[in-house]
């Protein structure tokens, strides 16, 4: 008998707004629900591991959760591959503890390595490949589930799936905790969406259910699952075929229990701080959760139901200075990102600057810049400027740039290149390959924001026109310098 998720019950965590396109039908065949696992690496406060059970018990039929990793992904490298492997660990044991099946497929190919973006953009139509692991399963299934995030692969991956399979397939959006499609338009600024998102939290921002699956029954599956441990992972990683320049970040480990206990450190070390030194790059102040949140270790809303609850000193819960400005970045300014991939599919090219700061940027095209440095200078942090080398070193070596630095390192790369299109090109390689919150919807806010997105036009200046230049001399007078350098 058909069965419309649409009628079975949603509970007001799970509203239709999350699920893209609306709840699809089934007619009910199909030996299990799938829930293809792409960008949210967790298994609790999982908006499509709970419809899948939703819709499974309905069925009366199990999960299955289908995990792969490719070797041919944008910027696939060492430091990247590692902290998900850290996270499968994470997610067999949550999983297994859960009584839901979830198997992992590791892409060992000895295909050429990734050379994204360019040639891979480039690379005419493959001669038709036999159906993968995940299309057989899809075949088999009665629904699939999967992760809604508008930008990087997924969107394409999805229309991928959804040509090669005539099974439903639906995305269910976990990144935020208001739903983009909760919002009607893009909104310009912070300032516009602010309101929206407070006036809907008291909505969403509770604590999602997690549903018991009620039929078990192990699925076989047509590959040999990988199940790597913490001590296999360097040799699983060094068998794909993938860079292997980028060296995986010790100090930054993959995976939920690693995501948690960050969050739990930045509860009682950062957050009673945080309104008044966040913008110190020297400060240890601000939560360094963005890794955890883009690959879904950790879900926003436990991030900020525990910001909510905890007691800060001198703060008053949820209205005190600390946790409100927290909430600013992490809700306001990060959905504020979100809206904006969802809304504009050209968030990744210069089509995506603000009209007015185009038309500022092309004026002041053929103003001279004081050194044009190759791609090769500034990815190697070999510029004359030793502020900026500095920011650039973080991402080379520990994955991770602080906010007021990022904003920083941006800005100068428009001066040492000819025109935004290069600027934005150069930036959005260094920032996906080495960060690893890169690629995310956060990426393209901030890397649009450095070409005036969300911002106003400020006094003019040589290069940049009236888009808000920012000064690495005089970063100084901000916070101390030397002492960043020093480190
Ligand atoms: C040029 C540039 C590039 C950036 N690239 C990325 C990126 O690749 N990935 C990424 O997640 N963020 C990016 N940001 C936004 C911001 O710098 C980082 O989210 C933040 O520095 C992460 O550190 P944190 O987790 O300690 O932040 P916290 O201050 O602890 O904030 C908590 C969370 O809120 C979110 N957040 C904070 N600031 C912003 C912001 N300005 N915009 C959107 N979300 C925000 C992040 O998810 C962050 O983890 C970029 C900003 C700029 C200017």
């Amino acid at each position: 008998m058909p069965i419309d998720p649409l009628r079975l019950h949603l509970p007001p965590d799970l509203s239709p707004e999350r699920i893209v396109p609306r709840p699809a039908s089934t007619d009910g065949g199909g030996e299990f629900v799938l829930y293809w696992m792409q960008s949210t690496f967790r298994a609790h406060h999982n908006f499509a591991l709970h419809h899948a059970v939703d819709v499974a018990n309905a069925l009366r039929v199990p999960v299955l959760v289908y995990h792969g990793l490719r070797h041919d992904y944008p910027w696939a490298n060492d430091r990247l591959h590692t902290f998900i492997l850290e996270s499968v660990v994470d997610l067999a044991a949550a999983f297994a503890a859960r009584g839901i099946q979830y198997t992992f497929w590791l892409d060992e190919s000895d295909a050429p390595g990734a050379t994204w973006p360019a040639e891979a953009e480039r690379r005419p139509a493959a001669a038709p490949r036999p159906p993968s692991a995940l299309q057989i399963l899809a075949d088999r299934a009665a629904l699939v589930v999967t992760d809604f995030l508008p930008t990087f692969i997924h969107p394409r991956q999805l229309r991928g799936l959804r040509r090669k399979t005539k099974t439903p397939v639906v995305a269910v959006d976990s990144a935020t905790v208001v739903p983009m499609r909760f919002h009607d338009k893009a909104h310009l600024s912070a300032r516009g969406i602010r309101p929206v998102l407070m006036n809907a939290l008291p909505r969403f921002l509770v604590a999602p259910e997690e549903p018991v699956l009620d039929v078990r029954r192990t699925i076989e599956v047509p590959f040999t699952p990988t199940v790597p441990t913490l001590e296999t992972i360097p040799a699983l990683v060094a068998r794909c075929a993938i860079d292997h320049t980028v060296p995986p970040v010790e100090a930054i480990r993959g995976g939920t229990v690693a995501g948690q206990a960050r969050l739990r450190d930045f509860l009682v070390t950062g957050l009673p701080r945080y309104a008044a030194e966040r913008g110190d790059p020297n400060a240890p102040v601000t939560s360094r959760l963005s890794p955890y949140l883009h690959f879904g270790n950790v879900s926003p809303h436990e991030v900020l139901l525990a910001v909510r609850a905890a007691d800060i000193p001198g703060d008053t819960g949820s209205s005190g200075e600390n946790a409100e400005k927290f909430v600013d970045e992490a809700l306001v300014w990060r959905e504020l990102a979100h809206n904006f991939c969802f809304f504009d599919p050209r968030h990744r090219t210069p089509a995506a600057i603000p009209s007015w700061a185009q038309v500022e940027l092309e004026k002041h095209r053929e103003d001279p810049r004081p050194a044009l440095y190759t791609d090769a200078q500034i990815e190697a942090a070999d510029t004359g400027e030793p502020l900026w080398n500095a920011a650039q070193r973080q991402y080379l070596r520990d994955g991770f740039m602080h906010n007021y630095l990022r904003m920083l390192w941006g800005k100068a790369v428009l001066q040492w290149t000819t025109d935004a299109a290069t600027a934005l090109r150069i930036l959005e390689h260094n920032n996906n390959k080495y960060s690893l919150d890169g690629r995310d919807a956060s990426t393209y806010s901030g890397l649009h924001w450095i070409f005036g997105k969300f911002d106003r036009p400020f006094y003019r200046h040589p290069i940049y026109g009236t888009v808000r230049y920012m000064s690495l001399k005089t970063a100084k007078d901000k916070f101390d310098v030397a002492a960043l350098l020093r480190r």
